[in-house]
């Protein structure tokens, strides 16, 4: 039963799918998962109840020879994190909020960091994957090995989902060593345009980035770690491995990079390293009242924040998978969302996919009750 009329905070995944499958059978409210909250909801439903995971948050077993664990998607990212630390492993994905962020949020937003251009997203580690669909139904997809071919692959379907074809209770992921060190280098430039030129050169230069963040003059002046770069424009540059390797990294993208003339460079590198990592991942948190993300090719990066800049919006983008994120100026009335990106809303905006997804939402979720009004798309 809810623990209050809008709320319910299942303590076992057999709970929350009978739950859900007595609400199928009789009241048919809508269902909204809820994770740490930490993202505002993306469509509210009038009757709807919040299925919040958080005391899902058990771990169910941690093979660390094999480099896998499996746990309750309720459980939080610094929670997780520090579990795995202890056996000197990790999930390389950088996540805002983590003390109150879930897996089951991350994975059913998808969502990536700074180190996505090296380490990837949420689909390249979750090998596994229990859900309940709308009907009650529990469900589990991949496995607890990283070898698992068998079958449509129902774990990147749910990524990306934001909660819209099923509840996720439980998740395997496949996990990373922890590194000896990493470092990041920033260098000012005089204008964006430089940090074109000086990207396209780190791109086909010797090192092996992970990181490749560019920062317009607004969102410097916001990035305390970055105060000695007065409002220039910034592209910081992220390594990690063995501390002898990270250096020669440094060193040689910061010799790459010498002819385009930066105004200062900086390394920054292990836990000195760590404020600037921390600013970079949490640049996204809303900081005004209107804050987008939009995703280009990366080759156009630098032409979609210089428009921003013009605009007197504070923005950043992960130049090296295309990725933007802006902060409109408070007061402003800009409609700067830039053509073609606003977000589909009806299943005919979807093109030919529409019809696929629709076919599966009606699989996993005929009474449309999981956060009706939104498109599973991540
Ligand atoms: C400024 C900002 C805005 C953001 N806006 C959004 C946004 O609008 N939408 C978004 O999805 N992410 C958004 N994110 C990303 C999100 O905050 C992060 O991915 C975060 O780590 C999610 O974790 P959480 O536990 O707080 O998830 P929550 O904020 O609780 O939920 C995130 C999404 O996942 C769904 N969800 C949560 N848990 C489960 C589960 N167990 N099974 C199925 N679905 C689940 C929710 O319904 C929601 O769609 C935003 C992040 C920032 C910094």
């Amino acid at each position: 039963m809810p623990n209050s009329d809008s709320a319910f905070h299942p303590s076992t995944q057999d709970e929350l799918a009978q739950f859900v499958a007595t609400n199928a059978a009789s009241e048919r409210r809508p269902l909204i998962s809820i994770g740490g909250g930490t993202s505002a909801p993306k469509c509210s439903a009038e009757n709807g109840i919040e299925v919040c995971l958080d005391q899902l948050n058990r771990v169910i077993d941690f093979p660390a020879r094999d480099m896998t664990i499996t746990v309750e998607a309720g459980v939080r990212i610094a929670d997780l994190t520090q579990i795995l630390k202890a056996e000197n492993q990790r999930l390389p994905i950088d996540i805002p909020q983590a003390n109150q962020a879930t897996l089951g949020g991350v994975i059913a937003s998808n969502w990536s960091g700074p180190r996505r251009y090296g380490c990837g997203t949420m689909r390249d580690y979750v090998i596994g994957i229990s859900a309940i669909d709308a009907t009650g139904r529990q469900f589990k997809a991949g496995g607890r090995v990283v070898k698992n071919v068998a079958g449509y692959d129902l774990c990147k379907l749910l990524v990306g989902s934001h909660g819209t074809l099923a509840i996720i209770t439980q998740v395997t992921l496949k996990l990373r060593p922890c590194l000896e060190t990493s470092s990041l280098v920033w260098m000012a430039f005089d204008s964006l345009k430089q940090i074109d030129a000086a990207i396209a050169r780190v791109l086909n230069g010797a090192t092996r980035p992970i990181a490749i963040e560019v920062l317009n003059p607004i969102a410097t002046r916001a990035v305390r770690p970055l105060a000695a770069a007065a409002s220039l424009p910034i592209l910081c540059v992220g390594f990690e491995g063995a501390t002898k390797e990270t250096q020669w990294q440094a060193e040689t993208l910061i010799n790459e990079c010498c002819p385009f003339e930066p105004r200062s460079v900086e390394t920054l590198s292990g836990s000195d390293a760590d404020p600037l990592w921390a600013a970079l991942t949490d640049f996204p948190i809303k900081n005004s009242s209107r804050t987008f993300k939009v995703n280009r090719l990366p080759s156009q990066t630098i032409e979609l924040m210089q428009r921003a800049t013009d605009l007197g919006i504070s923005a950043k983008g992960h130049a090296g998978n295309g990725i933007i994120w802006g902060h409109y100026p408070s007061g402003s009335s800009s409609t700067f969302l830039l053509e073609g990106t606003s977000e589909p809303r009806l299943w005919e905006e979807l093109g030919s996919s529409g019809d696929w997804m629709r076919r599966v939402k009606q699989q996993l979720d005929p009474q449309n009750l999981l956060k009706p009004g939104c498109l599973p798309i991540g």
